[in-house]
């Protein structure tokens, strides 16, 4: 992608009202554009970084055999009814239509996937099943100070198992529980597994997966030597203790954003809708349910709170919205066809590269744009890099670049047929 093509530019001046870090960088860098408190559009850049995002969640979801589905997110009000959510979920969102009827806009979806998957897990044979999505959800947040981590529209994966036995709840949530693990390390993120009670949904287990950020709304306390970590709200473990786990560590507090929580939700549902099947011996049973969420717009802005400098954002390889970013300098003609040259062999060879070919703008701009949109890699063709022997090559990670010849850039990136 051209930079003199691309939809937006880097901007000084954003919303008097935006205190939060992370939406403050993005929407300086021209990832999203802010509607209202709680309620971000995303842009070119924004849309690349949410989309690896979602296909890392996809990937690993698809592995641990979820199928992804689609459901609506303008509800009937009759399931949120059904279930008593209606008037107990206070952030649900509840609209009027013209003609009086009312309808509710989906904040998590339990009360339309559970009728779905009542039509078509007929047997006990069918056991077990988990369908995903990844799409948007309405909660009506009472504060959204916090950027694109606290949305009251935001995007979230969703994922509904369903289970015969409570045995095979525990087999399948273990095996959910690491790829959400592997899932954040795929993102660039350290998350630690909190043991937590399931809140509003139930009074089992359920795990809340954490990010350490002093932009977060949760306080954990962890621990410095095992992987044991809680959350406040609900411990009985408190800052400097010995930790309970391990009985060696030290227990260390912490302001950390839920980036994800699975949790078991019994056959609350399953009871609410009626489902029920027969096991092979024709005994009836309600199938136990497990939920799996993960807030794709929220781990953006997480990233953007935790991985950022005074500078600018500093993207993980694998959710960088390009892999390169290639800095032409100055109006020197062979500087244009050097770096012209590199762009299409980059670009024919399948790497992702921003090429900041725009005239009239000064280095220093250039510099500050790239450290501002946080790109891995930068690499910058001019006189002075050409004269050198090839081009400079900076990570956005470290504080000087080196000269390497434009070859050996290359082959640094494209594997060799
Ligand atoms: P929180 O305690 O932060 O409000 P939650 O317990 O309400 O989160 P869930 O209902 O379990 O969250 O939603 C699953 C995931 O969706 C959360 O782990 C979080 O990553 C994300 N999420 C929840 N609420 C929001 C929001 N308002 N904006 C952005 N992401 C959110
Ligand atoms: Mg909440």
């Amino acid at each position: 992608m051209r930079q003199s093509h691309l939809f937006t530019k880097t901007r000084k001046e954003i919303p008097a009202d935006e205190t939060s870090k992370n939406a403050q960088l993005l929407l300086k860098a021209g990832y999203v554009h802010k509607e209202m408190a709680g309620v971000y559009s995303y842009l070119p850049l924004g849309i690349r970084v949410l989309s690896k995002i979602e296909n890392i969640v996809r990937e690993e979801m698809d592995a641990i055999g979820g199928q992804e589905i689609t459901m609506a997110t303008l509800h009937p009000k009759e399931p949120w009814v059904q279930t008593g959510a209606w008037d107990s979920v206070d952030v649900l969102f509840k609209i009027q239509s013209r003609t009086e009827k009312e309808y509710a806009l989906g904040q998590s979806e339990e009360e339309i996937v559970t009728p779905i998957a009542r039509e078509y897990i007929t047997s006990y044979k069918d056991l077990p099943k988990a369908i995903y999505q990844i799409g948007n959800k309405y909660r009506d947040e009472l504060r959204a100070k916090s950027g694109v981590m606290r949305g009251r529209e935001f995007r979230m994966k969703d994922m509904y198992s369903f289970h015969a036995t409570q045995e095979d709840f525990d087999r399948y949530y273990a095996i959910a529980k690491e790829a959400y693990l592997k899932i954040f390390t795929r993102l660039g993120l350290v998350a630690k597994a909190t043991e937590a009670s399931g809140g509003a949904f139930t009074t089992k287990l359920s795990y809340e997966f954490m990010v350490l950020t002093d932009a977060g709304e949760d306080n954990i306390v962890y621990c410095d030597t095992c992987t044991h970590c809680a959350n406040v709200e609900v411990s009985d473990q408190k800052e400097g203790e010995t930790c309970s786990r391990c009985n060696k560590g030290t227990l260390f507090a912490a302001k950390a954003s839920e980036v994800g929580n699975i949790f078991d939700l019994g056959q609350k549902y399953t009871k609410a809708f009626d489902f029920s099947l027969h096991t092979v011996d024709g005994e009836a049973f309600f199938p136990i349910m497990g939920c799996f969420g993960i807030g794709t717009t929220r781990v953006v802005g997480v990233v953007a709170e935790a991985l950022s400098d005074d500078r600018g954002l500093v993207w993980p390889e694998s959710i960088a919205p390009f892999r390169v970013h290639l800095l032409a300098l100055g109006d020197d003609e062979k500087v244009k066809t050097e770096a012209e040259a590199l762009y299409t062999t980059l670009t024919k060879a399948g790497v992702e590269v921003l090429f900041d070919d725009r005239a009239d703008m000064s280095a220093g701009a250039k510099f500050a744009d790239a450290d501002l949109i946080g790109i891995p890699t930068r690499v910058v063709v001019s006189t002075r890099s050409l004269e050198a022997g090839g081009v400079e090559v900076k990570k956005r990670t470290e504080k000087d670049g080196n000269i390497v010849s434009i070859d050996a850039f290359i082959s640094s990136l494209v594997p060799k047929a």
